[in-house]
């Protein structure tokens, strides 16, 4: 396995030189870090529960709770904040200048936000997402908004209070995107709308990708579908001694520890690639967690003082290997070549043959819910939610008019209409989270496996032989080893030698659709 930049924090290893001064504090520091890990350990078991096997009622007093931890982990950041702020990076190595980088990001958003503003934020979110759930079961904005107005209310409040350059907005989306701006998104999203566009277009005059599949309709056995989604583990070679899934509404993976790696699947009972595709999306997010050096294990993660807590550089390069395994490898040919048998006699008769499957996999459509978009139009409902959010951190829309809003941006978007708030501005629970400025990582999600696909030498090679494990090895290397130790755009430079580029999605969909 290659081994990270500095081992020399590893007291394990062998021709290890003695520590300087900085390397001191930073070791004194990581044991320090160690304790309060034990927190953060806590809070991503407490919340796995809450959306897989904790009885509705109990959300009441987990609240409370998962509030006091929160500001346990503000106490120790504000504990550490003068040895942390007192380094001089100078002499530092990668490793060690990445920890301190963290530290200080952590350090900086606890020091800016009062202990009564992260517990009111943690107390409003926590009723909101309950509120959320009835709303959308009613398809009624009404009960939901007030608790979005008040949310909202807090973002404006947090973005000044975390300060910013440029638009206030730059301050939410840098929590998850180190260092990403409204500048960044703007141009990703110009790319990627003016050239999806006429692909899509062209699928829907073609016809052949765009025609309803019967299977869309088609009911299947849950029983049958928890079998092939455990043979999706097998393919994928998840260790079962250091992993396991299990069913939750809202399919998520969780990195509990670098041995305790959990995702979650959704059965639905009709159209059974939709939870086909959410074990594959989750299973990608896995084998970044479980591939990490477990030397560090007790490095915080670059976006562990948000709600996501993933023990990696940012929501953009997490999402970018859940969408690659998603997308690129299990969309294609290939994938469909090992999963067809599995499919066969459980979810599917044998009249399906592999390139009606690759059809139904593959299907492009303006559609109305994100998570079921298609690869071509899933990027712009991700633009919708970034306009939108952009317009309501400056204070320009208001929010009781947001199911009209949303509405208009998918008809200019997609040319379609949700008829009610269910399938239109309630379909997601992340602003009753609060986790305004999370959705960009999608699409940088998307941009960045393209750029695996064309950038790491051999890799589309070994999806074409379906070589999984060179697959895993490559990323491995020049990606999950890593953790958060560089930030996203250092690791960019690293791994493709160049920023956020979104011509190779567009060469993507173009080389795949269209010839
Ligand atoms: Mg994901």
């Amino acid at each position: 396995m290659p081994v990270l930049p500095s081992p020399k924090l590893n007291t394990t290893l062998e021709g290890v030189p003695p520590l300087t001064n900085a390397e001191n504090v930073i070791s004194d520091l990581l044991k320090e870090y160690k304790s309060y890990e034990s927190i953060s350990h806590a809070q991503k078991l407490l919340n796995w529960d809450i959306e897989t096997y904790m009885p509705e009622k109990g959300i009441e007093i987990r609240g409370e709770i998962l509030s006091n931890l929160e500001l346990f982990q503000q106490e120790f950041s504000l504990k550490i904040k003068d040895k942390v702020e007192s380094i001089v990076e100078d002499d530092l190595d990668d490793f060690e200048r990445g920890i301190i980088r963290i530290l200080k990001r952590h350090v900086h958003f606890y020091a800016s936000l009062p202990s009564n503003f992260l517990k009111e934020l943690k107390k409003v979110t926590t009723e909101a997402s309950v509120f959320w759930r009835v709303a959308k079961k009613r398809s009624d904005f009404s009960q939901f908004s007030p608790y979005l107005n008040r949310i909202v209310d807090l973002e404006i409040q947090m973005a000044d209070r975390l300060g910013y350059n440029g638009h206030p907005y730059n301050s939410l989306m840098d929590l998850f995107n180190e260092g990403f701006t409204v500048d960044d998104a703007d141009s990703i999203f110009n790319t990627i709308l003016n050239n999806a566009k006429p692909i899509l277009d062209k699928i829907l005059t073609d016809g052949k990708f765009s025609k309803i599949n019967p299977l869309e309709k088609k009911k299947y056995n849950i029983n049958k579908m928890a079998e092939v989604n455990k043979k999706v583990i097998e393919i994928f070679g998840l260790p079962i001694e250091r992993f396991r899934m299990d069913v939750s509404a809202h399919p998520f993976t969780t990195s509990i520890s670098v041995n305790d790696v959990r995702i979650t699947t959704r059965y639905e009972g009709i159209n059974f690639k939709s939870s086909l595709y959410s074990t594959i999306h989750e299973c990608g997010h896995a084998i970044y967690y479980l591939q990490r050096d477990p030397r560090l294990e007790f490095i915080p993660g670059n976006v562990e003082f948000t709600a996501v807590k993933d023990p990696v550089p940012s929501g953009g390069f997490d999402e970018s290997q859940s969408r690659f395994f998603e997308n690129i490898f299990s969309r294609s040919i290939y994938f469909i070549d090992l999963i067809h048998p599995y499919l066969q006699g459980k979810v599917i008769n044998e009249s399906y043959s592999k390139e009606d499957i690759y059809i139904y996999f593959n299907t492009v459509r303006p559609s109305l819910i994100r998570v079921d978009a298609d690869e071509v139009t899933y990027n712009f409902h991700i633009a919708l939610r970034y306009e939108i959010e952009k317009l309501l951190i400056e204070g320009k829309i208001d929010v009781n008019d947001l199911p009209e809003i949303w509405n208009e941006f998918m008809e200019k978007y997609l040319g379609i209409v949700p008829k009610n708030d269910a399938e239109g501005v309630l379909q997601d629970i992340h602003w009753s989270n609060g986790s305004f400025g999370y959705f960009p990582s999608y699409t940088l999600g998307n941009v960045i496996s393209a750029m695996i696909k064309y950038k790491i030498k051999n890799i589309d090679e070994y999806i074409k032989t379906k070589n999984i494990e060179g697959i895993k090895q490559l990323l491995r290397e020049k990606i999950h080893n890593f953790g958060s130790i560089y930030s996203p755009k250092e690791l960019l430079m690293k791994s493709f030698n160049e920023n956020y580029n979104a011509n190779y999605l567009i060469k993507y969909l173009n080389e795949k659709y269209l010839s």
